[in-house]
């Protein structure tokens, strides 16, 4: 399995070397330079597979060369054993849609089901090559929490975690901030979430400061949280269509890594008609449905503050595929975004996108009365987020099942939730006590080399 940047194909790079670079030094971002398939006859098979073994033979795929299967079976055996069910996700049939509950790891988002692999794959090939690094990360909330759970208490390696100050919940802050671990640190950074990401990839373009820190990436950019993403897809298909049916994903989307993971399925070969694009008030997605154009505007707050962001990396990756890995185009037009703050796609080209996916923006008002109602007709509590993927896939009509992923366990946005339907969600089991602890974080102003200096003072 070799894998290259998408703004230069030329360049071959291994699995660990994509694992542990995160991004690439030429600013672009890794890929398979084929991405593998399942024949139906192997989709037959693998439908009979519990959640475990399905990710077994799905990761298997993207990293045989670096691990045996007995050590990835390991790997997701030790991943998976923090979550609340076995299997991992569960589906629940609503009236109209199926959701697919992705929330039952430590930190309460579907993040986790990804970053708890990547944590485990770090202990094994820190260990195999005798290696010490820094993980650095942005989050808009859910990000950090999930990679400090998996990254805790792990030898060789530390991690720093970005997150914008006050632009979080409270929830989300202290799932972060009350990890008692001396290889974690917390950043506050006045700023927003889009500048968090910049500083990252600032600092990875900075070439003396990451090998001096020996700099590793847990961001949604990085290769083997889309891989590990991917299970979900399969997994789902198989419990709510027929074979060979094709059903339709409705996302909740920011970083574009979630969606993006739901094309690499369907590009294995999962039946898939329609991926949608669900957004929240920044709908720079949507916009390039309807425009061509990629043009990041200021960031707006809402109520699903994981969907706060303009500038959605992994979008790069789709850019790459429907420019049929062209890395020479997808060089021109990341070069043109640089300089004009904007780029725009070849109507071909957009007709190409728009063979998998639609897109549609769900408001604040509808966000809150999708919550309002779906505790009125099907007694649930659902998160914000969750509450935009269903909007947007109420608004468009497209054939076939539609099944909604639903990101983040609505405790973690109760403010919101107990507002719209009187009822708190509550937190499982120990979690509540995470709300007593105490929090450890460091503010620092909008200045990358104070950020940078910070960080060589406690590597
Ligand atoms: C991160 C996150 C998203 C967005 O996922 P992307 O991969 O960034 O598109 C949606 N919902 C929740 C709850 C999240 O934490």
């Amino acid at each position: 399995m070799e894998y290259i940047s998408t703004r230069n194909k030329k360049k071959k790079y291994s699995f660990k070397d994509v694992f542990l670079k995160g991004l690439a030094s030429d600013g672009g971002l890794f890929v398979p330079k084929i991405i593998p398939s399942f024949s139906s006859k192997d989709l037959k098979k693998l439908k009979k597979l519990t959640y475990k073994q399905l990710a077994t033979e799905v990761i298997l795929k993207f990293c045989g060369d670096e691990f045996k299967k007995s050590e990835i079976k390991n790997i997701v055996e030790k991943s998976y054993k923090k979550f609340r069910i076995n299997n991992v996700i569960k589906i629940k049939k609503l009236k109209k849609m199926s959701l697919i509950e992705l929330f039952y790891g430590p930190t309460l988002a579907f993040k986790d089901i990804a970053m708890q692999m990547i944590g485990n794959m770090y202990g094994i090939i820190l260990k195999k090559n005798n290696l010490n690094i820094n993980i650095i990360v942005a989050t808009s909330g859910d990000t950090g929490a999930a990679a400090i759970d998996a990254i805790k208490n792990k030898k060789n390696v530390k991690i720093f975690v970005l997150h914008p100050h006050k632009k979080i919940s409270n929830i989300q802050r202290k799932f972060m901030t009350t990890v008692n671990s001396k290889n974690v640190f917390n950043i506050a950074l006045d700023g927003n979430f889009d500048l968090c990401q910049r500083y990252i990839k600032s600092m990875f373009a900075d070439e003396k400061f990451r090998s001096s820190i020996k700099m590793s990436a847990v961001n949604s950019i990085n290769w083997s949280r889309i891989v590990a993403q991917v299970v979900y897809y399969f997994y789902s298909y198989f419990k709510v269509a027929k074979l060979e049916k094709k059903i339709n994903f409705s996302v909740p989307t920011g970083n574009f890594g979630d969606i993006y993971s739901g094309y690499v399925a369907k590009k294995m070969g999962l039946p898939i008609n329609k991926l949608i694009i669900a957004t929240n008030n920044n709908d720079i997605l949507k916009r390039v449905f309807n425009t061509g154009i990629y043009k990041p505007q200021k960031v707006k707050y809402t109520i699903s503050p994981s969907m706060d962001i303009q500038v959605a990396s992994n979008f790069e990756r789709l850019i790459f595929d429907v420019h049929s890995c062209n890395s020479i185009a997808v060089t021109k037009l990341m070069q043109e975004l640089k300089i004009n703050g904007k780029f725009k796609i070849k109507r071909k080209i957009l007709k190409k996108i728009k063979l998998s996916f639609c897109s549609e923006s769900v408001t604040e008002k509808e966000t809150k009365s999708i919550i309002k109602n779906i505790y009125k007709n099907e007694k649930l509590l659902i998160d914000p987020h969750t509450a935009v993927g269903i909007g947007a896939a109420k608004k468009i009509s497209i054939k076939g099942k539609t099944v909604v992923l639903s990101t983040a366990h609505p405790a973690k946005f109760s403010k919101v939730v107990f507002e719209q339907t009187g009822h708190e969600p509550k937190l499982p089991g120990n979690l509540k006590k995470i709300l007593l602890k105490k929090e450890k974080f460091k503010r620092l102003p909008k200045n990358i080399k104070k950020v940078k200096s910070y960080i060589l003072q406690n590597v």
